[in-house]
Formats: structure tokens, sequence, C-alpha cells
């Protein structure tokens, strides 16, 4: 298992060049000379679209998008089974984002790695996800596959987190859901469903009972009222 972080400015050493950063996971986990690993070093470098001959260069002569790829390389570099990418392109120019979720899915085609891929946006989720899981205050509110959850949201929280996501197109447009109120404290959540106090659908039920998850419409959902949300978009 590897990790991605979110701010490359923030997750390389400054004081190691590109092939001593790339260099250490080989060393201490493979049995590879030097040369094989300067080797698989610069292979990986070409991988991720850097030039083999920057290997000797510091983090900060590169820019954002750069060392996001030096990260990402620095994670793929032993070839993991799962790599955990905490919000990976939410410090990047949105014109560097595409760029660099395109490399992760091509990674993930080139060594079939399976991502956690954290994200608070929705229509980056929808580019790179296979399965989605929303939570709201540490807890799972909705799970299954993309076009499901994204495509038929059957929990209240799910559908104004895809109400607020912009949309060119007016077909894709969804009606605006505004959720009053603040993120209560997850030290102290309110009682029954956490999401009560905010949720446009909430009854007397919500605020006592703990919302089980539980199987309607081919995903999990933990709202007691699940099987009325979304049926206006059945
Ligand atoms: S259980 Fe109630 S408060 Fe919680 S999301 Fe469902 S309708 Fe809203």
């Amino acid at each position: 298992v590897q990790m991605v972080f979110q701010n490359p400015f923030a997750s390389l050493n400054p004081r190691k060049t590109v092939e001593q950063t790339l260099g250490e996971p080989l060393a201490i986990n493979t049995r590879l000379t030097a040369s094989e690993r300067a080797d698989r070093i610069a292979h990986m470098m070409r991988i991720v679209g850097l030039r083999p001959e920057h290997a000797k260069r510091y983090p900060h002569m590169f820019s954002g998008g750069q060392r996001q790829r030096v990260a990402i390389a620095r994670a793929m570099i032993l070839d993991p089974q799962i790599v955990v990418a905490d919000e990976p392109v939410s410090a990047l120019d949105v014109s560097i984002q595409a760029q660099i979720l395109n490399l992760f899915m091509d990674l993930q085609e080139q060594f079939r790695t399976s991502y956690v891929f954290i994200s608070h946006n929705l229509a980056v989720v929808e580019h790179v996800a296979d399965d989605v899981m929303v939570m709201y205050l540490g807890g799972v509110a909705e799970l299954g596959d993309k076009a499901t959850v994204i495509g038929r949201p059957r929990h209240p929280y799910t559908r104004s987190l895809l109400s607020a996501t912009p949309a060119i197109f007016e077909a894709d447009r969804r009606v605006k859901i505004r959720l009053e109120g603040e993120l209560p404290s997850p030290l102290n959540p309110p009682s029954g469903c956490t999401f009560h106090q905010r949720c446009p659908y909430a009854i007397e039920r919500c605020r006592q009972e703990v919302p089980q998850l539980r199987e309607v419409d081919g995903r999990q959902v933990s709202c007691h009222r699940a099987e009325e949300v979304g049926e206006q978009d059945a």
C-alpha cells in the first residue's frame, strides 16, 4: 500500500533530489544494485512524464504538477496493490488537474493498481471512480457503483453534493439543494441520523434512530427514507 498526499509542495523532502526520493524505497525494499535502481528510476520518471535527466533536481526546481508526478512515481515505484490518494489534484491548477487525473488512470491500467481516491469534487470522482462511497461526519452515507450512486442518488446528502456540482450543459444541471447550518462536530455528533439537522427530508424518527446501512435499489445507503428520496428521478 502506498500513499499520494494532497499537497506536493509539502509532501516531498526539499533536501532530497528526485533520484534520492525515488531511490530510497528501492534501496530499502529490493535487492536491486545501484545501476539497476538508476535504470528503474529513469524508467519510472519517463512513465509519469518527467525527464530522466532531471533526476538530480530538487523539488523546488519543479512546478506543482511536476512535483505531484514525482510523488506519484514514488508511490508507484514498488508496484503497490493499493494506492491511497488523498485529494491528489485539489492543490493544483485546474489546467493541470486533468493531466494528473489522466496520469492516474493510465498508471492504473498499466500497473493494475486499485486506488482509494479521496475527493470533495464529485466531477473528479465521476471521472476516475468505479465504486463510490459518500461519507458524512465520518460515517458512510451511500455506497455503490458509480453509475448507481451518481446517476440515481438515494441519500439526501449525496443529492445535495451532486446538485452543487457545476455542469456546462443545461440537461446535466440538477435542482440546487441548499444545506442549511454548519457541519456538526464529530466529537459531539447529533442524535439519530447525524445529518438530520441539515436534511430537507428529516422526520421525527431521524432525530431518534440511527439509520443502518442497508441495500436499497442496488446500493448501500444509511437513510430511513431512502426509498422515497430520489423517487422523482426513477
Ligand atoms: S435518515 Fe432522515 S435525516 Fe438522515 S438522511 Fe435520511 S431523511 Fe435525512
